[in-house]
């Protein structure tokens, strides 16, 4: 059953090596899965093909359908969460269960994290929750990254 290398150390003291963590959570192990949560997590809000890339840079030839796979299963188990901002592809991420938010960019599409102001979910309350029990406020803050305002700026024949 041993089929994947742990040689890596954990980066603190407190985080389980991948195979472990899927263990825990109840997911069974696989070179793929164990690739893919150390991509997303290397990562910065990658998207399938980003993760497909480093999957495949770390066990060789995968096809996008395992990647897809081991993608589903990770997101379902809480390891990796996926995001989906309107109008673009997904993005996964492994910093997980801190309901942060993110600052999406609409000129370049980047993405950056930022902290809940309040801390946990649900962390917006509704004028009127029409007698829904709610569990999540998902808050993305769109506007121009540094890079573009910069850019948008400094040249005024760009709209
Ligand atoms: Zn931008
Ligand atoms: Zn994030």
């Amino acid at each position: 059953m041993a089929i994947v290398s742990t040689s890596e150390t954990p980066n603190t003291a407190d985080e389980l090596p991948p195979a472990d963590e899927l263990r825990r959570a109840g997911l069974r192990v696989t070179a793929v899965r164990v690739a893919l949560l150390d991509t997303v997590r290397d990562g910065d809000h990658l998207g399938v093909e980003g993760v497909a890339e480093g999957v495949r840079d770390r066990v060789g030839h995968v096809s996008l359908q395992a990647v897809y796979e081991a993608l589903h299963a990770l997101t379902a188990a809480g390891l990796v969460r996926r995001i989906e901002p309107a109008g673009g592809s997904p993005r996964f991420e492994g910093r997980v269960g801190d309901n942060h938010h993110h600052l999406v960019c609409r000129s370049c599409g980047a993405v950056a994290d930022v902290d809940c102001a309040v801390g946990e979910a649900p962390c917006l309350t509704p004028a009127d929750d029409r007698g829904f029990t709610l569990d999540e406020a998902e808050v993305i803050y769109w506007g121009l990254c540094a890079d573009c305002s910069a850019r948008s700026t400094s040249s005024t024949s760009l709209t």
